[in-house]
């Protein structure tokens, strides 16, 4: 008996028409052919080709069925990514990148940075101002701080990842503090922390009293008319224990129901978020601007779609207190958190007023975009990749020489165990005067920045 076996696998038909001629004919799968080549190019990445195509049975004429490239295979994964976030993504083609600086600027809450700019946060009391990012933070989504300290530094974090990633400005503020009271009623000032005694002859200064709160003072100088022993005078700066702040008392006992001696001083607040078409101003931008761009980086990954760098990094937003007076804060926080990574925030001299040499100091401009610092204790891996991603966003960027010390990069470095670390500043004019000068683009490339260095994966 012969048993009939039905085929498993029919060979399966299917009809074509054929473009050319117009004929229908059937065809399986054996009647296809392929054609395909690949080749290594210069740099990363491989050029390929694929094509799969019948021969019409009746004209002879190629009818293509499927035709792929890898460039084409490149794009259609972006578009595809691009479908399910629509937000930042750190490979899109340039002209995507277009929209996302409009969404930054838009999304960039600037009250938040008036308000900074605007609460006094001497260093070594920067309650108020700890207090303030706080509120920005938790109103953005985030819950309570997931690192603070006795001293005050407080951060937030995102994600769950095992790598360690801090991202820090400093809140503190230059200062000075009472340091004795004439019996005619005037304040001694000392300096605190950074303080240029340039700047404060005829300037309004604020008294953060113990006692009473907030008190506008008044930096007394001798009139051009009288100054004193003219030729003697003629180019010298009054020391800091020559200054005299009047809050409107007339005597000791009067000034000591007002303050106490250790209470700190700020300089006069001075602020202008609209001055010309990119401009700002204000005491204090160093570094409450690097607060700010930490606060906005944060919120854009809290509200980041895109999900793999959530198990890859836990990020660390932090506000850090003492910087202006010997980066204290951060030497307590490195110690405490001890990150894998530390992008520090901070600022820098740029050279647009042309009134210090550049070759001694560098080149560095206002509206020309964020700063990658080269030194010592800046990591080259970080900033390669910073700089790779910046060249392939088309985020504008500039390069600066700082060797170690001035700023908190040092002491993530020396403090913090194993950690790599690098620096990035926004530029400024005046830096420590009331009038510091600043730049949104600079602004915004820094957030677009490290918003897509995070995003792509690639610390
Ligand atoms: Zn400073
Ligand atoms: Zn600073």
């Amino acid at each position: 008996m012969i048993k009939i076996i039905e085929n498993p696998n029919p060979v399966k038909e299917e009809i074509r028409i054929c473009e050319n001629c117009k004929c229908k004919f059937s065809y399986t799968k054996a009647d296809v052919n392929n054609e395909s080549w690949s080749n290594e190019i210069i740099g990363p990445g491989h050029y390929g080709y694929s094509k799969d195509f019948l021969i019409c049975p009746n004209c002879g004429e190629q009818i293509i069925i499927e035709e792929v490239d890898s460039e084409t295979i490149r794009r259609k994964q972006w578009e595809k990514e691009l479908d399910e976030n629509e937000s930042i993504f750190p490979h899109l083609p340039i002209d995507s990148d277009i929209d996302e600086i409009i969404n930054i600027e838009k999304k960039m809450n600037k009250e938040f940075l008036k308000t900074l700019l605007q609460i006094p946060s001497p260093s070594g009391d920067e309650k108020r101002g700890i207090s303030e990012w706080e509120k920005e933070m938790i109103s953005a989504g985030y819950q309570e701080p997931s690192y603070k300290d006795k001293m005050g530094n407080s951060g937030f974090s995102v994600g769950t990842g095992s790598t360690k990633i801090l991202l820090s400005g400093h809140i503190d503020e230059i200062c000075m503090a009472v340091g004795f009271i004439t019996p005619e009623g005037y304040i001694v000032p000392k300096n605190m922390a950074g303080i240029d005694k340039k700047v404060l002859p005829g300037a309004e200064v604020i008294v953060c009293s113990s006692k009473k709160g907030d008190i506008i003072g008044t930096v007394q100088k001798n009139p051009i008319h009288i100054e004193y022993s003219e030729e003697k005078l003629k180019n010298k700066v009054l020391e800091f224990e020559d200054l005299r702040i009047d809050i409107g008392t007339e005597s000791k006992e009067d000034t000591l129901e007002l303050v106490n001696v250790g209470d700190l001083i700020v300089l006069g607040r001075s602020i202008n978020l609209e001055h010309g078409e990119n401009r700002f101003y204000g005491n204090s931008l160093d570094d409450k601007a690097g607060v700010f761009v930490v606060s906005e980086v944060m919120k854009n990954l809290m509200n980041s779609e895109k999900e793999d760098w959530k198990t890859k990094y836990t990020i660390i937003g932090l506000a850090c207190i003492g910087e202006e007076s010997g980066l204290l804060g951060a030497t307590r926080a490195a110690r405490q958190i001890n990150p894998d990574i530390s992008i520090d925030l901070d600022v820098t001299h740029a050279c647009n007023t042309k009134q210090f040499e550049i070759n001694k100091y560098g080149e560095v401009y206002l509206g020309k975009g964020p700063v990658v610092e080269f030194g010592q204790d800046k990591s080259r891996r970080l900033n390669s990749i910073l700089t790779n991603i910046a060249e392939k966003e088309g985020i504008e960027y500039q390069r600066q020489v700082s060797r170690i010390g001035g700023t908190n990069t040092k002491s993530f470095y020396l403090d913090g165990g194993d950690t790599e670390t690098t620096l990035i500043s926004l530029p400024l004019t005046s830096m420590h005067t009331q009038v510091e000068t600043m730049d949104y683009r600079d602004i915004e490339g820094t957030i677009k920045l490290l918003t897509n260095t995070i995003l792509s994966c690639q610390l």
